[in-house]
């Protein structure tokens, strides 16, 4: 930790680390500046171009809704890491918690010498998941391992092979996850062969299919019975709000439809929560929303406040399925990551964080539906919580305008807004600012939004 008592200089330094860091944006250069440059330049010569970066600069620094980068540039977070800082970049309670478990102990690994944290993450996910009844909870450190695990528990339960996916799906990177994702570029392309048994069926993309969620649902119920059949699947999975392909919520009465269906066939359900949940959406769970009861809820990213953690919490029969032994992993469920989760959830219940989505909800949609009202590009403005998204398109054609909407985040970028799109046809900006975000940072990041829009 720096000595220093010097103030922040004012121009092209990041600011001392020993002071809270302003929560106000500053463009102290062009974004990349001169240091950031440098930095590309050292990355280029040793990281693969396979791993690349939305902002083209290199973070020091984050507290609560703003990153400060090397040259001294302050951004407004509307990313959170992915939907993971949901309670803030270097929220107090996460920070203290871990530099307490840091001091006793990094690692002992929970298969060898276990530890309270783990049970503290697993007695908190029991008590706040909708998994009906009594719950087990086993911990990982991605997103993609989880859906893993849950994979494996719901085989080792039902004795059956085959899960279902849905369009527009994304569940990870890894070989089975990177099958149970729809989209080719940039997740798959490339990098078959792919898990066996799994397959896809239709989902519910109100704007799009003009199908009511009955009928959706029953889209998706004959092509699952026709083409993969009750008695060969294990479970089907999926978002309750659809992440990384645009943030879609299915229409009402979809889900549920889906759920009663696996209820009534012997087939699991498992919510992939890992970006809908932990009070991203105004609830713990975006299934609450729905009123959907999963056997199995996959989490991660929130969890932790930034730290590396998962989670698969199901009904207690389906997770005592598995052998013992059969799941773990070196690292899963780390005693700082478990600290770090403590922390979030404490900050997230002290703090009103559910009621703060909420806010962000009205005040973020109030302004971007005023800006659709004179912008025939925008398509719709949807999402729940502090997980919204503008869907942007031709109007002459109504067909995605994925040029726009790169040109439009590049803007709000450079104009010191970190901006993620998404989609399967890259043609939504997305929006996951901190659940602790002032209504200030908040409303300046979406004006430059809607003005980066306005100008592309
Ligand atoms: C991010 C994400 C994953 C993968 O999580 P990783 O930690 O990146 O492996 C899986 N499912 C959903 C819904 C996600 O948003």
């Amino acid at each position: 930790m720096s000595t220093a008592t010097t103030p922040a200089a004012e121009h092209d330094a990041p600011s001392e680390t020993s002071a809270p860091l302003p929560q106000s944006r500053r463009l102290a250069t062009e974004i990349p500046g001169p240091r950031a440059q440098e930095l590309q330049e050292r990355q280029r010569a040793v990281v693969p171009a396979g791993v690349s970066s939305i902002m083209p600069t290199y973070a020091v620094r984050a507290e609560g809704g703003i990153v400060e980068d090397v040259d001294g540039n302050r951004l407004i977070d509307f990313g959170s890491g992915i939907a993971v800082t949901s309670v803030g970049a270097s929220a107090e309670r996460v920070v203290s918690g871990v530099q307490r478990q840091v001091e006793q102990f990094t690692h002992t690994c929970f298969m060898v010498t276990p530890y309270e944290g783990y049970l503290q993450v697993a007695e908190k996910l029991a008590e706040l998941s909708p998994v009906p009844g009594e719950t087990r909870t086993a911990l990982f450190n991605s997103g993609a391992e989880a859906v893993e695990n849950a994979v494996k528990v719901a085989r080792a339960h039902t004795g059956k092979q085959a899960v279902a996916a849905f369009d527009h799906a994304y569940h990870g990177r890894t070989t089975l996850t990177m099958a149970l994702t729809a989209k080719n570029r940039p997740y798959k392309h490339s990098f078959g062969p792919f898990a066996p048994e799994v397959y896809r069926v239709s989902g519910s993309y109100p704007l799009h299919d003009q199908l009511d969620g009955a009928a959706a649902a029953a889209r998706a119920i004959d092509q699952l019975q026709t083409q993969v059949g009750a008695e060969n699947l294990a479970a089907v999975i999926m978002e309750p709000i659809q992440g990384e392909g645009g943030f879609i919520e299915p229409a009402p009465g979809f889900l549920p439809a889906i759920v009663d269906w696996c209820r009534q066939n012997g087939v699991l359900f498992i919510a992939d929560e890992i970006q809908t949940g932990f009070a991203r959406t105004g609830q713990w769970f975006a299934s609450e929303h729905e009123g959907i009861q999963p056997d199995l809820i996959t989490t991660a990213k929130g969890i932790a406040g930034g730290l590396p953690l998962s989670a698969v919490t199901g009904r207690a029969e389906v997770m005592d399925s598995a052998h013992a032994g059969g799941l773990g992993g070196t690292y899963g469920g780390n005693p700082v990551a478990c600290a770090a989760a403590v922390g979030a959830i404490e900050t997230i219940e002290r703090e009103g964080l559910l009621h703060r989505a909420q806010e962000i909800e009205e005040r973020a949609v109030a302004h971007l539906r005023a800006a659709a009202q004179h912008d025939a590009r925008i398509a719709e403005v949807r999402g729940r919580g502090a997980m919204l998204a503008v869907e942007l398109v031709d109007p002459a054609t109504g067909a995605p305008d994925a040029a726009l909407t790169s040109r439009a985040a590049a803007a709000a970028r450079a104009a010191g807004v970190i901006t993620l799109t998404c989609g399967t046809h890259g043609n939504v900006i997305r929006l996951l600012p901190p659940l602790s975000i002032g209504d200030e940072l908040l409303d300046e990041g979406l004006q430059i939004i809607t003005d980066a829009l306005a100008a592309a």
